[in-house]
């Protein structure tokens, strides 16, 4: 530390992404990435786009915009653009958290970081034994709530019109769903943004529409909610959204069957992969994500994480407490999925 930080950071402690190795040698599996490339709309995109990169991109993302306004069936005013959904919800926590924000114990585990770096007194709610989520628990709250919904790294989903419940029984309280794997089987709340003027929808290009490195997410609500976003955006970074991203965003979000045609891909294989795991003798939350989260009854979390990283397979393993004994493990194509079960037997 240098004697120049603002003592408020001092004791600030970041969010640790999971490992990005610079070798090809490991199957990949501790990410949440898609183990397939843009869709080939994307990649012309971005190669016809690189002789204008000389110029500054639009700030006010217009024609990516109008393209997500049109396909999710919303208007464009009620949608802001962000480079990743992480940068977004940064902007929600330093936005909309004057009373605080609240979030289950197990969930993405930035929600906390930002949180302490915009100095946002957090409720800290446990899930159920079971680790899902007891809505009930919230409903008298005033904070801000953050929901992933698949909840992280659980997977597991609610349904929206029990979190509408939530929602519209104190309009005065903001609530946030954190779609960031929504696309894996469960349902969105988009269809409520135009009811509700205290929901904001977050969902990314990330995962399901195979962008991790392109940067492309987006919160979506009232009209009112999406202005102070952007009074957030411009007092920090008006371009926030590279012209890469921009494009990469509208081209992914035109190629439907592509994504359609991905997005069942993995869920074949996440369940067919969770069948195989149990009968291994895992244990598993039932997941409507990219990933599972599994646990086996004869190694602690950490003994299978580090014993899957010697057999060149990295998945995620999260020391926190109730969770210690879990990995979560990305879902890869089907041939990466069959060589984590190979390396799981072996070391079974
Ligand atoms: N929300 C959740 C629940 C996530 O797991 C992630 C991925 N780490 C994000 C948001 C952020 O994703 P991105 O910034 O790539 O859009």
């Amino acid at each position: 530390m240098s004697r120049f930080l603002a003592p408020a950071f001092e004791n600030l402690r970041p969010y640790a992404p999971g490992e990005q190795p610079q070798t090809g040698r490991f199957i990949k599996l501790n990410t949440n990435e898609s183990p397939y490339p843009p869709s080939p709309a994307v990649i012309k995109e971005i190669c016809d786009q690189a002789s204008t990169l000389r110029l500054y991109p639009d700030p006010e993302c217009r024609d990516i915009n109008r393209a997500m306004a049109e396909a999710f069936g919303i208007s464009s005013d009620q949608i802001i653009m962000g480079n990743g959904s992480d940068e977004i919800l940064a902007f929600i926590f330093q936005a909309f958290c004057p009373k605080g924000a609240a979030f289950p114990d197990i969930t993405y585990g930035f929600y906390k970081v930002w949180a302490q770096l915009y100095g946002v007194k957090t409720r800290v709610v446990p899930l159920r034994d079971d680790f899902s989520i007891c809505l009930d628990d919230y409903r008298e709250l005033s904070e801000t709530l953050f929901f992933a919904n698949p909840n992280a790294p659980t997977g597991i989903a609610l349904d929206p019109g029990d979190i509408m419940t939530v929602v519209k029984e104190k309009p005065e309280r903001l609530v946030v769903i954190d779609e960031a794997y929504v696309d894996f089987g469960a349902e969105s709340c988009l269809p409520y943004i135009d009811e509700c003027d205290n929901l904001l929808v977050v969902q990314t290009f990330s995962k399901s529409r195979n962008l991790a490195g392109g940067r492309v997410a987006f919160a979506a609500g009232n009209r009112a909610l999406i202005d102070d976003l952007n009074r957030i955006k411009f007092s920090f970074h008006p371009y926030n959204m590279s012209r890469l991203s921009q494009c990469a965003g509208i081209a992914a979000v035109g190629d439907r069957s592509y994504f359609m045609e991905c997005t069942s891909k993995i869920q074949v294989t996440r369940d067919k992969t969770a069948k195989e795991l149990k009968a291994l003798g895992f244990e598993m939350t039932e997941s409507k994500a990219n990933f599972l989260f599994a646990r086996h009854p004869s190694l602690t979390g950490f003994e299978l994480y580090t014993k899957l990283r010697e057999k060149g397979v990295l998945v995620r393993h999260f020391g926190t407490s109730r969770i210690e004994d879990y990995v979560r493990i990305t879902v890869g194509s089907e041939n990466e999925m069959e060589a984590l079960v190979e390396a799981v037997k072996a070391i079974l």
